[in-house]
């Protein structure tokens, strides 16, 4: 999989990628990442990648022109890209679209700054659109990071333990059940007895109903689209 970013600031990005799971990724050529910069993209005299916005409002908007000519060579390049605008007001980014995504083999991320970037350019370049929340970031870097960094981890050979995987937070639309470790009992509190006897059946039906009071008491939204279908 190769990640292009598309950024003001390549400095907010990269060193994600300097440690850790992702890096080993990089050099293990699970994953692949660049960087284009919309400014070393621009015609106009001051290399200006903004202006205001038409029709007056707050704060500036990101100029299509240098979007434009840098996601045609990107396209050009690799007419397969699958191009992805993050949004706050797009749909909410989801476990799904990580595992969905991974399959792909080029993403671009292009992460707005200012007050967006210019609709028009979305219209015509996105693939996708997401949100990661309902909150409003600086900019776009760190909803493609994060966007990133859940793809990766479903790609194959990304994890050292990839069982890991199928037990986690969002598989099967449940939130993943309370896990423990050494010391058998921290601070008074016990671990539950049923994890120490080995009996795995027994274990696992204790997952699976932790797992559901757990997401019904903090996601109640998930529990009911689990009942609904
Ligand atoms: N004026 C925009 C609005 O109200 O929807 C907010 C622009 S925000 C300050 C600048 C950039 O940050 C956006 O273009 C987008 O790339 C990114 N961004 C901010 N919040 C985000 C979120 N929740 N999810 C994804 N991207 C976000």
């Amino acid at each position: 999989m190769k990640f292009t970013f598309v950024t003001l600031f390549e400095n907010l990005i990269s060193p994600y990628f300097k440690d850790s799971i992702l890096k080993r990724a990089i050099e293990n050529k699970k994953i692949e990442i660049d960087f284009k910069n919309p400014r070393d993209y621009t015609k106009n005299k001051h290399n200006k990648v903004d202006n205001y916005q038409a029709g007056g409002g707050a704060g500036l908007l990101m100029l299509p022109q240098p979007l434009c000519d840098l996601l045609d060579i990107v396209k050009k390049q690799n007419p397969q890209v699958h191009i992805i605008f993050p949004v706050p007001s797009a749909k909410p980014f989801r476990q799904i679209d990580a595992k969905r995504l991974a399959k792909k083999d080029h993403i671009v991320f292009v992460s707005g700054r200012y007050e967006g970037i210019d609709e028009r350019v979305i219209e015509e370049y996105a693939d996708e659109v997401f949100s990661i929340g309902d909150y409003v970031l600086t900019g776009g870097e760190l909803a493609s990071l994060v966007m990133s960094d859940a793809i990766s981890r479903n790609i194959k050979g990304v994890l050292g333990n990839e069982d890991s995987l199928s037990e986690e937070s969002f598989e099967d639309g449940a939130l993943e059940a309370p896990s423990f470790t050494k010391p058998n009992i921290f601070k008074g509190s016990p671990i539950p007895s049923e994890f120490l006897k080995g009996n795995h059946a027994i274990i696992c039906s204790l997952k699976k109903e932790m797992s559901g009071l757990k997401t019904k008491y903090f996601r109640p939204d998930l529990f009911l689209r689990n009942i609904k279908g």
